[in-house]
């Protein structure tokens, strides 16, 4: 198999956003689980929206004919396409293939989403991004077998439209590295040794690609970059060597092109990966520097990836074509300018931004803009950098722009930052504080509460909507709230919850409902980015320094508060999460810009104390997915959120009770991290994972309040009595009485009422059984 040449030769990028501008995808995917449209209609919505994609992308400048144009659309998750494809089905979902074996539709979305008793696939974040996959469930009676021909059709149906694309498939290696032991496998069981079975599918799937009309085929490997994943560096590089040695030995198959963003590949896995036969190689030279020079490449194309495929800035477009220069030096046979990473995780046009301010708006390049950087650098490989020099100028002329533009750098902010000292972030006494609290809240044992989020009904994001677009006034809209907050209120009392919540309705989201009151935030109107199947967020962009210009969250609590003598928990997003999900600068270490949050949010504890809030939670949901990649780094970023959330709560009195939430269960390298946060009670996801969280916790020696979500809210079903009740028995065997919290695994706020009802008045019926059961400490 020899590269057909040229390939890539106008540049590429390794993904494009598959929502659809204006989230059709997820109208049109919503609407088909709702039963309002047929699987054809799907089908042809879905199509229609790949079919745009393609020629927005051609006529920006990437080939038609050329490989350039990556074909990655998935209906929920890549991950879930790859392991089905391959026949990884759970065994629970069996009975919804097709009568020839084929994993349909029907059967993505069940695994995808759960359907009756069967729990959907356990979720969890991609690498260090806010995107999250679906986790393979694999084990040694998993028969792979080719079961899906929805990534042959795609390249037929764009072959038939004219365009040359190049499927994008998540690698044999990443598959097996990211998958889970099914719960049939043998304790010790490692996906991974299933590799050679799964290569020979991949071949099978291969082939039919390149029957389809594929050139190339994109295989994504960033399991090759991460040091985080179970089995280690070597150990991946090891079976990427495997994997490629087969996969290259195929006869007709496409040429293979092992995409691995996301940061540096492992010294080994570059070697093994120029060593081998693929015809190509993607790598992420935004993040990583340049590897050393291999004398395998001589055949090969290496797609540089020098445009930053994750946040939303123009950036340095000159340094860019400084690194894609000096990577023509590594001796491959032919170097293409690429993205680090697929443009998933950006918004798709700064141009459907007419609200954003003029100048901000220069700074930035989204998914569409960065396609023309790519083109732009292309050019530049082919004719030779005079070409591109007014480009490469203006770019750099946005960026001097920027750098000198007010509230960049505010004096006053800094000023602040710069007199903290470490007492500033270190919070009373533990017995103390335990001892002032349980004066102060008097709540029974097991006590029940939720993650702070009630249902976002159609009703409440239709007030928002008219609020915004000016057709209901504040005022109308605020009494709106209130009455949506009376009726949370008075549901939560009729429940029996021990710890209320004002239900966060007005709120479109925990991030940007801070970015909108804080300064140095700009938030956009169509900038949506996937966060999980037909979820979508818009980050807002922080762009300056940032100060809070007045209280933000006081009035709903202290209203909230005044409806109820139950406690109701004042409700923050804590700075690591502002960041994460967030767009955020470039132009200064995330730790500077994390205290600069820490200290607005600081001030809001200050005043919702002030008003009478005793609970006060600071959500983290996202500390674990800022974890860098590289071990390396993993210390310093630890050291630097932990101070943030510190900095955030340690001015609380010790009878305000800090809690916070995390909405993930890997507590591996993180578990010190919360206990370093120093809240008094933390809640965590449990109920996918079966609980074993609940075990992790126990055996680190966690001294705190801990809430194991005991069901999950990503998907409709409602929990019984039976299950709750199971998992908190085991919460009080495993740990003591004292510590337990009994809530849900995270907010509520994309539920409806009826499961939502359904699983509170469930979960608060188990506390009350394992209250009455277990004998409780005077
Ligand atoms: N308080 C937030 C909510 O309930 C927390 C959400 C989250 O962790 N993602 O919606
Ligand atoms: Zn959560």
């Amino acid at each position: 198999m020899t590269a057909p040449t040229p390939a890539f030769a106008s540049g590429t990028i390794l993904g494009y956003p598959r929502i659809g501008r204006r989230r059709e995808l997820k109208r049109a995917v919503e609407a088909h689980w709702a039963g309002a449209l047929d699987e054809a209609a799907l089908e042809r919505t879905a199509a229609q929206l790949r079919r745009a994609t393609r020629d927005r992308l051609a006529t920006r400048g990437l080939g038609r004919g050329d490989s350039s144009i990556p074909e990655a659309f998935s209906y929920y998750d890549q991950v879930l396409d790859a392991a089905l494809t391959v026949g990884a089905l759970p065994e629970r979902f069996a009975h919804l293939r097709e009568p020839d074996g084929a994993i349909g539709l029907r059967a993505l979305f069940a695994a995808a989403r759960g359907e009756g008793a069967h729990a959907p696939l356990e979720m969890t974040k991609w690498f260090d991004t806010n995107y999250h996959y679906l986790v393979p469930e694999i084990g040694p009676e998993t028969t792979f077998s080719l079961a899906s021909d929805r990534f042959a059709r795609q390249v037929a149906e764009a072959v038939a439209d004219g365009v040359t694309v190049r499927p994008v498939v998540v690698g044999p290696v990443t598959l097996l590295a990211l998958a889970k032991a099914t719960d049939a496998a043998p304790d010790g069981f490692d996906p991974l040794s299933r590799l050679d079975d799964v290569v020979a599918v991949y071949a099978r799937l291969l082939s039919s690609l390149r029957a389809a009309g594929a050139e190339w085929v994109q295989l994504d490997e960033p399991a090759l970059v991460s040091e985080s994943l179970p089995a280690a560096p070597a150990a991946l590089a090891d079976a990427a060597e495997r994997a490629y040695a087969t996969l290259t030995a195929g006869e007709d198959r496409p040429a293979i092109l092992v995409a691995a963003g996301y940061g540096p590949l492992s010294a080994a896995a570059w070697e093994t990966l120029s060593r081998s036969d693929v015809e190509g190689i993607a790598i992420d030279l935004h993040r990583g520097g340049t590897p050393d020079a291999h004398a395998g490449l001589a055949d090969k194309v290496l797609v540089a990836g020098v445009v930053d495929g994750r946040n939303v800035w123009r950036g340095d477009l000159r340094g860019a074509w400084e690194r894609l220069d000096a990577a023509r030096a590594l001796g491959a046979a032919h170097v293409a300018a690429g993205t680090s990473t697929s443009l998933q995780h950006v918004p798709h046009d700064v141009d459907d931004e007419p609200d954003l301010d003029p100048r901000l708006r220069s700074w930035l390049a989204f998914a569409d803009q960065k396609v023309d950087q790519v083109v732009t650098l292309a050019r530049g490989l082919r004719s030779g950098a005079a070409a591109i020099a007014a480009a490469l100028d203006a770019a750099s002329e946005a960026l001097d722009d920027r750098r000198r533009a007010p509230g960049v750098a505010d004096p006053a902010v800094r000023a602040r930052t710069a007199a903290l000292s470490t007492a500033d972030a270190v919070r009373g006494d533990d017995a103390e504080r335990a001892a002032a609290q349980d004066a102060a809240l008097e709540l029974p044992a097991l006590p029940t509460t939720t993650i702070g989020s009630f249902p976002q009904t159609g009703e409440i994001r239709r007030a928002r909507a008219a609020h915004v677009r000016g057709e209901i006034d504040t005022a109308a809209y605020e009494g709106f709230l209130r009455d949506e907050i009376r009726r949370v209120i008075a549901l939560q009392e009729e429940l029996g919850l021990d710890v209320l919540v004002h239900g966060e309705p007005e709120r479109n989201d925990m991030v940007q409902y801070f970015a909108e009151h804080l300064d140095g935030f700009a938030v956009t109107r169509n900038g949506w980015v996937q966060s999980y199947g037909s979820r979508a967020t818009r980050p807002s962009i922080l762009w300056g320094d940032v100060s809070r210009p007045a209280p933000i969250t006081v009035e709903w609590a202290t209203f909230a508060q005044s409806l109820t003598p139950r406690p109701v928990k004042g409700m923050l997003t804590g700075p690591v999460t502002i960041l994460a999900w967030s767009f955020v600068r470039d132009d200064q270490p995330l730790s500077a810009t994390a205290d600069q949050v820490a200290l607005a949010l600081r001030d809001e504890i200050a005043d919702l104390e002030a008003a009478g809030i005793g609970i006060i939670q600071v959500d983290e949901p996202a500390l674990r997915e800022l974890l860098p990649l590289a071990v390396a780094d993993q210390a310093a970023y630890l050291e630097w959120s932990v101070t943030s959330f510190r900095l955030a709560t340690a001015g609380a009195a010790p009878r305000t009770q800090i809690h916070t939430h995390l909405c993930y269960s890997e507590f591996d390298v993180v578990i010190d991290a919360i206990a370093g946060l120093d809240a008094d009670v933390t809640s965590i996801e449990a109920a996918r994972s079966r609980g074993s969280v609940i075990t992790d916790i126990a055996e680190s020696g966690f001294a705190h309040g801990v809430g194991p979500g005991v069901y999950d809210i990503h998907s409709p079903r409602v929990p019984s009595v039976g299950e709750i009740t199971a998992l908190l028995e085991r919460a009080a065997r495993e740990l003591p009485l004292r510590q337990i919290w009994v809530n849900p695994d995270c907010g509520l706020k994309t539920r409806g009422y009826d499961e939502t009802v359904a699983s509170l008045r469930n979960m608060v019926d188990a506390a009350g059984s394992v209250r009455a059961s277990v004998s409780v400490p005077a």
